[in-house]
């Protein structure tokens, strides 16, 4: 583990500073790192780098998930360290293959819950030629840092056709305070379809259902992240949950087969369904008839792993119906 991680930063940083620094000036190569010392490397006595394991803490004893060793306190993993400036990053920072092709596109950006905590701001992408309408509501849940962050990127997303609508953060104020909930414990995916005249979860809530339902696109995507991880039981931290797959059954099960399948995603996904009461998946699919798509990563997993999850999820969904 230790030794790879030099070379995995080298590479990261590379294809950071390759897609995302200033495009006037000549393309240069990076050089290549002098080869580390022999001190550097050398594995401490009667180990071997394979064997460089997490260590147990008070209270937390290490899991190993999908390859990946974690802690794990018997109901909760704890998140890794997350460090990055997401606003500064790109798409190519999260893999080579996501959104390589640029589309002309107009962009417009209103806000929701103008002037209150909660808000926040959608950002419309519009390619020239019409085509379907996807709209992406991210982190619904303020804590769920790769379900925005993936989000926040996807505001620079260009189409070949059709229409992207992306609220990143839903929970804006509970991104900022790094909390599931709006406020208090005010969980707005509980509260929708929410009133203009409720508490603050329910004002945001119903502020992003009269947008879907003005908007009307074909499929929303919900995207969330999953902390609990309880032994025998349902692993929701890399699922897909759907209320209702009205004209996206095909798509789903393509997408859901794809990450079963080795081809799509870090690990297999597994689906289920319906979406709690009150949540933006149950409550648009049975009011608004719009399907909803929530994608749960697991917040276990580094930090890019997750959010580059996120993204190819998105990605697919554009790509199989035409819009990239
Ligand atoms: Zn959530």
């Amino acid at each position: 583990m230790k030794k790879t991680l030099p070379i995995f930063l080298t590479f990261f940083l590379f294809l950071a500073l390759a897609a995302c620094g200033p495009v006037n000036g000549p393309q240069t190569t990076a050089a290549p790192e002098p080869a580390a010392s022999a001190s550097e490397t050398e594995a401490p006595a009667g180990t071997t780098p394979e064997e460089t394991h997490l260590q147990p803490e008070e209270g937390w004893q290490v899991i190993t998930i999908e390859g990946v060793e974690m802690l794990w306190d018997g109901y909760k993993v704890k998140e890794p360290d997350i460090r990055l400036d997401i606003d500064s990053m790109c798409f190519a920072d999260f893999g080579e293959d996501f959104f390589t092709e640029s589309y002309p596109v107009e962009t417009e950006r209103y806000t929701l819950c103008e002037g209150e905590i909660m808000e926040t701001e959608v950002v419309h992408i519009k390619a020239e030629v019409p085509g379907p309408v996807l709209y992406i509501v991210a982190g619904v849940h303020g804590d769920e840092i790769a379900a925005w962050y993936a989000g926040r990127l996807l505001r620079s997303a260009t189409l070949k056709a059709g229409e992207l609508y992306i609220v990143a953060p839903a929970n804006a104020n509970g991104a900022k305070n790094r909390t599931r909930y709006v406020t208090g414990t005010q969980d707005m995916n509980r509260s929708f379809p929410g009133s203009p005249d409720g508490n603050e979860a329910e004002r945001i809530a119903n502020a992003i259902y009269r947008d879907i339902e003005r908007v009307q696109p074909f499929l929303v995507f919900d995207l969330h992240e999953a902390i609990v991880y309880t032994e025998g039981r349902d692993f929701l931290g890399s699922n897909l949950i759907y209320t209702i797959l009205d004209n996206i059954d095909d798509l789903f099960f393509d997408m859901l087969f794809a990450t079963q399948d080795g081809d799509l995603c870090s690990n297999a996904f597994s689906s289920n369904g319906p979406g709690p009461k009150g949540s933006i998946n149950n409550t648009v699919a049975n009011e608004l008839g719009i399907p909803v798509i929530t994608v749960e990563t697991f917040r276990g997993f580094p930090i890019e792993r997750r959010v580059s999850d996120q993204l190819a999820i998105v990605q697919y969904a554009l790509e199989y119906v035409e819009m990239r």
